[in-house]
């Protein structure tokens, strides 16, 4: 069982932190609970020293009962911030290395709690764009808070408890100590009162001016924090009970939800069978489940998260736009963050495309690119042309218009009174899977298959619909540029309008911010949504130029409005953190970080590509497909067999988290994912494969 952990943040430096840490090990392990202690950092420590006697981790030590040196991490020779201190050394701290390294000792320690000790002040920096606050955040700790007994201990306290529940951090309690003695009774005695009182906390200690014997080993810290420590709020909070209440509040979420909720393309009857899994929060390429077990993000919830989970500059966006105001509408109306994020995505898209229209879902901004592109037609004389020309096995939402240029059997079976009939083309797999033959030849077989179409229909389409460089959801299927440029230039030929759903491909997956500009390829319509928030808010755009956009521009009476719009149009927190998202692009040279990914889950995948059961392993970008079938298995395989789910459900006992298009693995991870975390996503689908894979002709049905 994983153990809980818990932050021990100080209000300012020298508040008392690890008195208070090594306190509430030593009492709670007094009362029969399993606690360790750790210390992240050590600054102002001789090279070799820790855990020397005196030392913070030596008392550490004493409370836990294991060697100091063993409780510290990292430890860094000046006495300044841990950032300052590591630059001092010529290093940069690993946050993500501490991390994991707590989280192992929290699941690996055979422990009821973990206690963390913080450094310094909550908003001290560990690293670059790290402070002690984004670590508790990243671990999932609630935190105590330790601050000085004397005068000025009510401001410190409140801000900081202020600014750790404002990052979502749980704080349990503060505890007010004496560190450098002389502090009057009274007055510490007041100021937790007047703490209690203010802030939505409680005081769980006031401790005195504590010297050896309290301080000299485990018996006389335990016995101390017995007579000072509100020690049953502790043990309610972390013990048996404490765990027993969470174990009692998951099984409640999902009563609630199995009574209540319909989830999306998800079969209820499976449903209702599985275990669910139960998502509490996320930090980096990580999530965390209810019950404490850390999962690999492999699929960036759904191929949208880009700079990872929680990160702090998008967490400081949606909280500082949510601080002014949450929701403004956008029609007739306007907000800074809807007039930047144009302004800055007008700058970032290929060629002209310069007019931002904002929904919510991809399929949202599918739906108005293919209404502008039909009245577009209409408006400029064209009013024969109303049919879209798309791609079989395309995906582009599931609204009616973006379901009738995706449609697909047999899941839109029973549909046609919603949809309209479009034109469909085969796309050079479905070419190679119905004839065989190289890839090169499918692509120009479907180039001739597309080239007849516009024969015949040419001078009739509004619009060909197509997702450049790589069709996702129908199995993860790439093309190459130069047949995206022929098709781009077929449309011009017949004076159709090209609309390039990148809302899959957009924001880095391929390698390039946008793919089509990558492939050399202007749409006049471009539809982006998934990573344009950085994968945090719902929020899409339908991008064209000022020459689409003039033809609606006119007198009201001519009815050249573009009559289309949700409620939450351009939401001004999705907007904001939007806007952070791009510019983190350039802050932390996303797009090669996202090329250099793409290379290592390429080299990793070749491995994957040999195994048995596995047809073929295809890749772009970050965005990877693995096709079970083939070798003893036949291809495709029986869908009975749900062999794509079953690998999904043996990777996440793994601990990663991976989703099936049908007998396709997906892995589409954050695009800053780090080599080993890529390593370990591929090693836990490879060995997942293997495990279901050695099953499937055990199992009845297997043609
Ligand atoms: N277009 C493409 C290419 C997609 O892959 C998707 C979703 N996977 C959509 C549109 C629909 O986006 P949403 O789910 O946000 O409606």
């Amino acid at each position: 069982m994983t153990a809980r952990l818990l932050g021990i943040v100080g209000t300012d430096t020298e508040a008392g932190k690890t008195v208070v840490a090594a306190l509430v090990a030593a009492g709670l392990r007094g009362c029969g609970l399993r606690v360790g202690a750790v210390k992240p950092v050590a600054t102002g420590v001789a090279p070799g020293s820790t855990g020397s006697p005196g030392s913070d981790a030596a008392l550490l030590g004493l409370a836990t009962g294991v060697p100091g040196a063993a409780c510290a991490l990292e430890e860094l020779a000046l006495p300044r911030s841990p950032l300052a201190a590591a630059a001092a050394e010529g290093r940069s701290l690993e946050v993500e290395a501490l991390e994991r390294e707590i989280l192992r000792r929290a699941e690996e320690g055979d422990l009821d709690l973990l206690v963390v000790e913080g450094v310094g002040g909550v908003l001290v920096p560990l690293a670059p764009g790290c402070t002690v606050r984004d670590l508790m955040r990243r671990l999932g700790a609630p935190v105590l808070v330790a601050g000085r007994a004397g005068l000025g201990t009510i401001n410190h306290c409140a801000l900081t408890v202020d600014a750790c529940r404002a990052a979502g951090l749980e704080v349990v309690g503060v505890v007010l100590g004496d560190v450098t003695g002389g502090v009057d009774p009274g007055l510490a005695a007041e100021n937790a009162a007047q703490i209690a009182a203010q802030c939505p906390v409680p005081v769980l200690g006031v401790l005195p001016h504590l010297q050896p014997p309290d301080l000299a080993d485990a018996i006389g810290l335990s016995a101390a924090a017995e007579r000072h420590l509100d020690l049953g709020a502790l043990v309610a909070r972390f013990g048996e009970p404490g765990r027993r209440a969470e174990e009692a509040a998951t099984a409640e979420v999902v009563r609630l939800d199995r009574a209540h909720v319909w989830h999306p393309f998800t079969q209820t009857s499976e449903w209702l069978e599985e275990e669910p899994l139960v998502i509490r929060d996320g930090a980096g390429c990580r999530v965390r489940d209810a019950g404490g077990r850390v999962y690999l993000d492999g699929i960036s919830s759904l191929w949208a998260n880009v700079h990872g989970h929680a990160h702090p500059r998008l967490d400081a966006a949606l909280r500082e736009q949510a601080g002014r105001i949450a929701h403004s509408t956008f029609l007739g109306q306007t907000h800074a963050p809807g007039a930047h994020l144009a302004a800055e995505l007008a700058a970032a898209a290929p060629g002209r495309l310069t007019r931002v229209f904002y929904s919510e879902a991809g399929a949202a901004a599918v739906e108005v690119g293919l209404r502008i592109a039909l009245l577009a037609q209409r408006l400029r004389g064209e009013p024969r042309r109303i049919r879209f020309l798309s791609l079989e096995d395309g995906y582009h939402g599931d609204t009616a218009g973006a379901v009738s240029v995706g449609r697909s059997e047999p899941f839109h079976r029973g549909l046609d009174p919603l949809l309209f009939d479009a034109v469909r083309v085969p796309p050079p797999q479905l070419v190679r899977a119905r004839r065989g033959g190289s890839a090169d030849a499918a692509e120009r077989e479907s180039l001739a298959a597309l080239r007849r179409a516009v024969a015949e229909t040419g001078d009739r389409l509004a619009a060909v619909v197509v997702e450049p460089r790589v069709q996702g959801a129908a199995g993860i299927w790439p093309h190459s540029d130069a047949w995206l440029r022929a098709v781009a230039a077929e449309t011009r030929g017949c004076g159709a309008l090209l609309l390039c759903d990148e809302v899959a491909t957009g924001f880095g997956r391929t390698g390039d911010l946008f793919a089509c500009g990558g492939a050399g390829v202007e749409p006049d319509i471009l539809t982006l949504g998934k990573g344009l928030s950085g994968g945090y808010l719902p929020l899409s755009a339908t991008v064209v130029g000022e020459a689409l956009f003039d033809l609606f521009t006119g007198p009201y009476a001519k009815h050249r409005t573009l009559y289309y719009g949700h409620t939450f149009t351009a939401n001004p927190l999705a907007c904001a953190v939007a806007r952070a998202s791009l510019a983190l692009f350039e802050e932390e040279d996303t797009l090669p970080r996202a090329r250099a990914l793409g290379r290592r889950l390429g080299e990793r995948l070749e491995e994957v590509a040999d195994l048995p059961g596995v047809t073929e392993v295809r890749r772009r970008g970050v965005m990877a497909g693995i096709e079970l079938g083939g070798g003893r298995l036949d291809r495709p395989l029986e869908p009975s067999l749900r062999a794509g789910r079953q690998v999904v459900l043996a990777a996440r006992r793994r601990g990663v988290i991976v989703r099936p298009l049908g007998d396709v693995v997906v892995l589409n991870p954050p695009l800053v994912m780090t080599d080993a975390d890529a390593d370990l996503l591929v090693e836990a689908v490879a060995e997942s494969i293997v495990e279901v894979v050695s099953r499937l002709p055990a199992l009845p049905g297997v043609r």
